[in-house]
């Protein structure tokens, strides 16, 4: 009793309606089934895997709520009701004036590149992200990262790792002048560098400078109910302010702002994006029509914006954003008294391995992120997902491999699917391919696809000498 004293939990603030089963598979069927798959976690068939960390995009479970929604979806090609709940819900949360439906993020991202970047314009960001930088290259953009150096060390405990480097975006303006920026990319969290925050401070700087020179601020808003947890946690003068509130305010400092609603917002599919100036609204909204549908519906069903509408409420929710964040930490917490090397802090929607502080016998042309994903699911059935030198590519200019610093495997977790019990299975797992490390050796590319390699390219290990 006595230790006990005084200690309080928190809990999800949910009960289950309903269960899915989980396929158990033996060592035997994983071996097979991942030769099968190239060693590329993305190619495996999900009846194969057991516990399914690849990815938090579109995974979430919804509430009896948004399964109600569902019943209501209006499936006019035009006009439906639901597309105006939809547009209301990112008009009073997100706070822009005009809304563009999509099926998905990239399908977002696709419209905004094409309208708002002119071939040979640069498109600083905090980081790159996969199919948003492929996006705008596709357009003609350069990206150019322009993170605080401190995301780059995984072990640096900074608070806002997501920062933009104001002075490394100053120094781009002059030497390349206003002109030649199409806008400012800003991700809030940072997926690729461990989903890591932007502070409020940054942003509003951020606004500070480019409002002097003219420049216009999109923001990938896909994770940013995440990014206003740490700010009210970490920030001086927000602990008392609500995620909702937050939100609001960080997104009246940017001028639009593209979603992928498969993650913050609680449904299986659909995105947006949004924007206040019209006549960018305009040149959007006649796009969509040409890649989307109509844009009343941008290639989802009526009941999906319904889903998406009622689940951007949910997430704006600081008990359910609590227990997001804090079922993240958990796992983290566990792997970090274990002296596993993760990215530091834990961000908000998934543990990051330090591949490389893992296999230091495992130079970067052998995937040494990729040949964790493949031993976590030999040794356990876990799926997870490489980011690292598969996931940056090639330099368009040079053909060669971009060599990340970060190399990275991702176990991110689904929204309201798993519980406790199965975070303890995963550090243990993870645990039991740590203490085995140094007899990995490696996998070799057989075949790599032309663009967003990661997702389709295969691979074969190396032979144990
Ligand atoms: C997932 C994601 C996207 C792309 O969205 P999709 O819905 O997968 O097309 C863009 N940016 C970030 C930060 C993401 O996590």
């Amino acid at each position: 009793m006595g230790q006990q004293a005084g200690r309080r939990s928190w809990a999800e603030p949910w009960k289950i309606k309903m269960v899915e089963p989980l396929r158990v598979v033996s060592r035997e069927q994983r071996e097979r089934a991942l030769a099968d798959a190239g060693y590329n976690t993305f190619l495996l068939r999900s009846d194969d895997v057991y516990i399914d960390l690849l990815t938090d995009s579109g995974t979430n479970a919804m509430s009896d709520r948004q399964w109600a929604g569902l019943m209501l979806g209006d499936e006019a090609y035009a006009g439906s009701r639901n597309f105006f709940h939809l547009e209301e819900a990112v008009q009073r949360r997100y706070g822009y004036r005009h809304l563009v439906p999509t099926h998905q993020g990239r399908g977002a991202e696709h419209l905004l590149s094409k309208v708002a970047i002119q071939p040979g314009q640069f498109v600083p960001g905090n980081m790159y992200f996969t199919t948003t930088r492929a996006h705008q290259e596709l357009a003609g953009g350069v990206f150019t990262d322009v993170i605080i150096p401190e995301a780059h060390d995984p072990s640096d405990r900074h608070p806002f790792k997501g920062n933009v480097d104001l002075g490394a975006l100053e120094a781009l303006i002059a030497r390349e002048g206003a002109g030649r920026i199409a806008y400012v990319s800003l991700a809030a969290t940072v997926n690729m560098a461990g989903g890591q925050p932007v502070s409020m401070a940054n942003v509003r700087a951020l606004r500070a400078l480019c409002s002097r020179h003219g420049i216009r601020i999109m923001l990938d808003a896909t994770r940013l109910v995440e990014n206003a947890f740490f700010i009210q946690e970490r920030e001086e003068g927000f602990a008392t302010r609500s995620i909702a509130d937050i939100v609001h305010e960080f997104c009246s400092y940017t001028d639009g702002a593209w979603m992928s609603s498969k993650k913050d917002s609680l449904v299986n599919i659909g995105g947006w994006v949004a924007v206040n100036d019209t006549a960018l609204f305009e040149e959007l909204r006649n796009l969509v029509v040409l890649y989307e549908g109509l844009h009343t519906y941008g290639g989802l069903a009526g009941r999906d914006m319904e889903a998406m509408a009622i689940g951007i409420e949910e997430s704006l929710q600081d008990d359910y954003i609590r227990a997001r964040i804090g079922q993240v930490r958990y796992l983290g917490d566990l792997l970090t008294d274990w002296e596993i090397p993760i990215v530091q802090p834990v961000g908000g929607h998934a543990i990051f391995l330090d591949a490389r502080a893992f296999y230091v016998h495992l130079p970067q042309d052998l995937f040494p992120a990729q040949t964790l994903a493949a031993e976590l699911y030999l040794d356990s059935g876990i799926r997870a997902m490489e980011r690292g030198i598969v996931s940056a590519g090639r330099n368009p200019l040079t053909g060669d491999h971009t060599r990340p610093r970060l190399e990275l495997t991702r176990l991110t977790i689904p929204r309201r699917v798993y519980t406790q019990a199965h975070m303890d299975v995963v550090a243990e797992s993870v645990k039991n391919v740590h203490d085995n490390r140094a007899w990995a050796r490696g996998l070799r590319m057989v075949y790599e696809p032309k663009y967003l390699r990661f997702f389709q390219a295969r691979f074969e290990p190396l032979p144990s000498n």
